[in-house]
């Protein structure tokens, strides 16, 4: 077990330290003990960097979660969404000396996929997903490159989207007799996994590298910046001062581009529930909170506006959710304990 803990804080180091592929708590980690079926995966509403050796994390039975996976009867008509939630729950393992934690949302699919996973919501990947064009685009860019992909459509999170990329997986595999190592999660993110742990983040690297250099985009966000102001925050982010120095940002704006859940989960929920924590005053972003909230957000709304700025300067097509996805996020259980944890 501690192999798979000093494995899973490295993977969450490498993801978790750069704004440009995980914001806030979204993204997630996981590494799997073989021998012992056991699956250790970052917790609900942590941050992939406060992962260390006793807390952020929980130990899950990772074959009875894949198992009810493998062997779930579709044809009988109930709420699988709480079923499939139960089953995560209840597949939590209590590890001596490590609080007993909720594991992350998206627990399912890390059940299902290789030994080391790392799932980001990388700006980059995000250009893909965001555009109508994406998917095509991916097909240019990663032509000759010795990992295979999919390419997922939007799918609800959850039950859902577990069963599509298992679905997806098999089905690459059997007509190209090669596992995929990279999963393109439309309106969502990046999943990379791999039995190696080198290989994982190399894999993850390559990827971004080469969507940032296909578009020609210069190495400068990898963190958001943020200035004391009053007893509160100013953001200092280019994209971010650049972007609302021109156009303002409203609820409206922000309402018309749902581009994935994280932007619905952070920015939406607190202009419509606490708008007086984010205020957009005299072409700048104030957050009124404490300096981890804000961080948050600005993450959150660095990367959303750098993937709406990119897709725009590159003359792609923004690709949004449409109302009844966005209806399920904001109506989602795991969603709603997610944001409630700070
Ligand atoms: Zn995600």
């Amino acid at each position: 077990m501690k192999n798979a803990i000093r494995d899973l804080i490295d993977i969450s180091q490498y993801a978790g330290a750069r704004a440009d592929y995980t914001q806030g708590g979204g993204g997630n980690t996981s590494v799997k003990d073989d021998g012992k079926g056991v699956m250790l995966i970052k917790a609900s509403g942590y941050r992939l960097k406060d992962i260390t050796e006793n807390t952020a994390f929980v130990a899950v039975d990772k074959n009875r979660i894949a198992d009810y996976y493998a062997s779930v009867d579709l044809s009988v008509e109930k709420d699988y969404e709480k079923e499939s939630a139960d089953v995560s729950k209840s597949s939590v393992i209590e590890l001596a000396g490590i609080a007993t934690l909720r594991p992350s949302v998206e627990v399912g699919f890390h059940a299902i996929l290789k030994k080391y996973v790392i799932h980001t919501h990388s700006v980059y990947a995000n250009i893909l997903t965001c555009s109508l064009e994406g998917e095509s685009l991916a097909e240019k860019i990663f032509k000759d490159q010795d990992f295979g992909y999919v390419f997922l459509p939007y799918i609800n999170p959850g039950f859902e989207l577990t069963l599509a990329m298992k679905k997806a997986i098999d089905g690459y595999v059997k007509s190209r007799g090669k596992y995929p190592e990279v999963i393109f999660m439309k309106n969502h993110g990046l999943v990379v996994n791999s039995d190696d742990l080198e290989r994982v983040k190399n894999v993850n690297e390559k990827v971004n590298e080469s969507i940032r250099k296909y578009f020609g985009l210069a190495d400068d966000f990898r963190a958001v910046k943020l200035a004391v102001s009053g007893d509160g925050f100013v953001s200092e982010t280019p994209v971010v001062c650049n972007f609302v120095k021109t156009h303002g940002l409203t609820k409206a704006f922000l309402d018309e581009y749902p581009l994935y859940p994280d932007q619905l989960v952070y920015l939406n929920n607190i202009l419509q529930f606490s708008p007086d924590k984010l205020k957009v005053e005299n072409g700048k972003v104030y957050y009124h909170t404490d300096e981890k909230q804000a961080t948050t957000l600005e993450e959150t709304l660095a990367a959303y506006l750098f993937v709406i700025t990119t897709v725009n300067s590159a003359k792609l097509n923004i690709s949004k959710m449409s109302e009844k996805e966005v209806y399920f996020i904001n109506h989602w259980e795991a969603e709603k304990y997610r944001r409630s944890v700070k």
